[in-house]
């Protein structure tokens, strides 16, 4: 039996799904010993669902003790902060165990909290078994590749990966909530959240896109996207792009296929100028038929493509958009 201490991101006032699976996995885990969860929150009367509700709420889950750390540095997403209070809670309760959602926040979290304890962290874990080592099966490469690895420590850090349980709720009554305000050192409110912009609205969600056209550096300048729109359009599809798009700054973040990325299914994937890398593959391969336009006919995305264009994308992506117009008569 282990004392397990889950952190729990909070989504419509209540732990969200991944938290959920995460609590889930931590009583399979603890086997009967006692489940703690901890939860930040800002100065109280800001939230729609008072905090302390969302604490005793997660009973359901399964945790007996629900920790309510209330800061006004948690109005907002400060990592290094939340690390401080989960590696201190660890430390009091004597958890053996500290487990977050495998979230882009959770793993963030944990793999701080992890450092700063001096012990290992391993992130999107399927399955765990504790022990000396502590063994676990994690999801790499955008779960394109399950690795088996050992934790080596005193205290197993670890994230559970999205969907690896189903969230099961439990017979319980409300958890008993422990609000406590903790210390926070400026030091560690260096990263924070300190603006959000909202993603562009309008058009065709990347998601849930029946076709998506892509770009890649091929294209060569935010500019250079505009063929690749005007093909979009006709075809109803959504724009995507490849992260040296984004990291070049020719498009948002919010267009990006990837591991980092969007992940879509559309019937017909068109990328253009996209070497295929494993990385942008492991958000494209969901797609039904991909059709590459490269000039490199041996790029690596042409062992997914079902069809291939070998030619320059400057000359393709109008050509198809003209041939369209043609046959429409448009
Ligand atoms: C941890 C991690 C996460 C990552 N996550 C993502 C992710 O989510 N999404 C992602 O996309 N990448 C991701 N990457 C980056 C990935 O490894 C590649 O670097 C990236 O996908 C390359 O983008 P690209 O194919 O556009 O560029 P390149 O690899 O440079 O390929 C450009 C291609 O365009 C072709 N080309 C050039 N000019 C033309 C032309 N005129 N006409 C036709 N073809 C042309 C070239 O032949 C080449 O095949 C990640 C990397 C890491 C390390």
């Amino acid at each position: 039996m282990a004392t397990a201490l889950v952190l729990v991101t909070t989504a419509d006032g209540a732990a969200d799904d991944v938290s959920q699976q995460a609590l889930t996995f931590a009583r399979g885990l603890a086997a009967g010993g006692p489940v703690h969860a901890l939860v930040v929150a800002g100065e109280p009367g800001a939230e729609g669902v008072p905090a302390e509700a969302v604490a005793a709420g997660l009973g359901t889950w399964g945790a007996a003790q629900a920790h309510l750390a209330r800061h006004p540095a948690f109005e907002t997403f400060a990592p290094d902060a939340i690390a401080a209070v989960l590696t201190e809670l660890a430390a009091r309760l004597d958890a053996g165990v500290v487990i977050g959602p495998g979230t882009e926040a959770g793993n963030t979290v944990l793999a701080r909290a992890a450092a700063r304890d001096g012990q290992p962290f391993a992130a999107n874990c399927t399955a765990v078994t504790l022990g000396s080592p502590t063994q676990v099966t994690r999801q790499r490469w955008g779960g394109t590749l399950q690795e088996e690895a050992a934790l080596r420590g005193d205290r197993a850090f670890f994230t559970v990966a999205p969907h690896a349980v189903s969230a099961a709720a439990v017979e319980a009554s409300p958890a008993a909530v422990d609000a406590f305000t903790p210390d926070i050192d400026d030091a560690d409110l260096i990263v924070r959240v300190v603006d959000r912009v909202a993603a562009a609205v309008g058009g065709i969600s990347l998601a849930e896109a029946k076709v998506v056209v892509s770009g890649g550096r091929g294209v060569g300048s935010a500019d250079g996207f505009r063929p690749i729109e005007e093909l979009a359009g006709l075809l109803g599809a959504a724009v995507g792009c490849s992260r040296a798009v984004t990291i070049s700054g020719w498009r948002s973040h919010v267009d990006q296929v990837g591991q980092t990325g969007t992940k879509i299914a559309p019937n017909l994937y068109i990328a253009a100028g996209i070497s295929g890398a494993t990385q942008h593959m492991a958000g494209a391969k969901g797609a039904k038929k991909i059709l590459a336009i490269n000039k490199d006919a041996e790029a690596p995305i042409m062992a997914a493509a079902d069809y291939a264009v070998i030619g320059d994308l400057h000359q393709v992506v109008p050509a198809i958009s003209a041939e369209i117009r043609r046959v429409r008569g448009t």
